[in-house]
This record gives C-alpha cells, structure tokens and sequence, in this order.
C-alpha cells in the first residue's frame, strides 16, 4: 500500500446532517481503505478539489473533537454515524486519534452513536465506547471470501479480523451489527455461519452498478454477480441462513 498524500486541515463543521441517520461525524476527507465499490469515491474527490485517485489523498480535519465539542451544545438529540464517507479507523486515526477523541467527547452525552468501519483498530477504542450508553458498533462484511474481499477492499481488515473484533464487542456487551453490502461474490451460507455470535443484527444491500465498478467486474470475470438476479438470490439466501440462526436481517434494497 502507497501512502496517501495527507493534508491537514480545519473543517468548518463536523457534525453534519446525514440521509441515513441524523447526524454523521466524518474525521477525514478521503480514504484509504480505497474499496472499488465505494460511493463516496464518486463525489468526495470533486468537493475535495483533490487530484489524486480516490484512495490515495486524505484530508485529515484536526479540529474535528474541539469542533464538535462545540457543536454538540447545540445540536437536537439525534443519532451520530460515525461515519458516512470515510472509514473512520482507517490507517491515519493510529497517529491522529481523532476518531477516538471525537467519541470521548459523546460520553456523558445523550446521544445515541452509531460506528460502523472495516478495521480492527475499533478494538483500541473499547474502553471509550462501552463509556457511551446508546452505542453500536458494525463492520461492512459483504463476503466470506478472503480473496475477493481483498480485490474490493484492498486496505481493509481481513473477514475474519473483522468477524473476531465483532465477536469481542458482543463479548463486551456492546450491540452489534454487521452491514453485508454491498453484497460481493461469495458463499451466503458460510457468511451467515461467520457472522452467528458475532452480529446481533445484519443489513443487507446490493451493488449499484455504475461505469467503474462494472468495469472491474468486467476485467475480472465477475459480471454475473453483478446482476439483479444475482442479488435478489444471493440477498435471499443470506437473509434465510441468517433468520435460521435467530439473526435479525433487514433488506433495504
Ligand atoms: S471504507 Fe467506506 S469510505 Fe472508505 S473507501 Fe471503502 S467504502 Fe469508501
């Protein structure tokens, strides 16, 4: 993995409107983890103003904690996502901790706090998570296959990383869920058996498919798990296996 071209920078808000939940914290602008599929890719480097392929620039907002100190005095309860166009644990919040110091500034607050990221360094951030009473903590698992996760994720945790850093959690007493998708080539029965005593729940979605993304199924001869038969089958499978081990699924495509 090259390193990315890192800027730092003051953000002028950090606690900010999000579709999917109220609110949504990102620490960084950009990210490294740098998934083929991944959305944010689509729009965050033309607001960014950045050059560089997406993966491979981060902006890294080191006001983020002081600013939502601020912010949080203010703001209507809501649930917090931590975070909708970054990987908030990506490889920076090692040096950085703005993840974690923007989390110790939720505790004591009555703010419900949803993280959801594919590393394993959420593990470093137990102690200020349990201190946060309404929180849950996910991990993007949308295969079994180590090897195709790594051709989609290429600077993401392994599966089975992710799935033993969920177990600890749940361990913990910390609510947890796992969000399969978007859905990658794999076996579903083997996903539901890696994710049973690991995710208390499990989203599933599908892939969209635009240009890029279906170029690299194309070059890697996945096309036929880039269909709507291929998701309406798969999702289907997931979700029984899941529902026959007592998992909670939701479906939102
Ligand atoms: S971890 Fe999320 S934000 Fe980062 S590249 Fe992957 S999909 Fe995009």
């Amino acid at each position: 993995m090259s390193s990315p071209v890192v800027r730092e920078i003051e953000a002028k808000s950090i606690l900010n409107p999000s579709k999917i939940h109220d609110y949504c914290v990102n620490p960084y602008t950009g990210c490294e983890v740098g998934c083929v599929y991944c959305y944010a890719a689509l729009f965050m480097r033309r607001y960014s103003g950045h050059i560089e392929p997406w993966g491979e620039f981060v902006d890294v907002k080191v006001n983020a904690p002081a600013l939502l100190a601020k912010q949080i005095v203010k703001a209507k309860k809501g649930t917090i996502w931590f975070a909708s166009v970054c990987d908030p644990y990506q490889p920076l919040e090692e040096r950085y901790a703005l993840t974690r110091r923007s989390l110790e500034v939720l505790v004591g607050r009555d703010f419900p706090v949803e993280i959801q990221t594919k590393s394993a360094r959420v593990r470093r951030d137990l102690d200020v998570i349990r201190k946060i009473p309404d929180v849950e903590v996910g991990f993007t698992i949308a295969t079994d296959d180590e090897t195709i996760a790594g051709m989609f994720e290429p600077n993401a945790s392994s599966v089975g990383e992710r799935v033993e850093v969920l177990r600890e959690f749940k361990a913990a007493g910390v609510p947890t869920f796992a969000f399969a998708g978007p859905l990658l080539p794999g076996n579903p029965e083997r996903l539901a058996a890696l994710l049973a005593g690991a995710a208390d729940r499990v989203l599933i979605d599908r892939m969209n498919y635009v240009p890029a993304v279906k170029a690299f199924y194309a070059r890697h001869g996945l096309l036929d798990a880039l269909t709507d038969s291929f998701f309406r089958t798969q999702s289907a499978r997931l979700a029984k296996a899941l529902r026959g081990r007592g998992i909670r699924v939701e479906t939102v495509f």
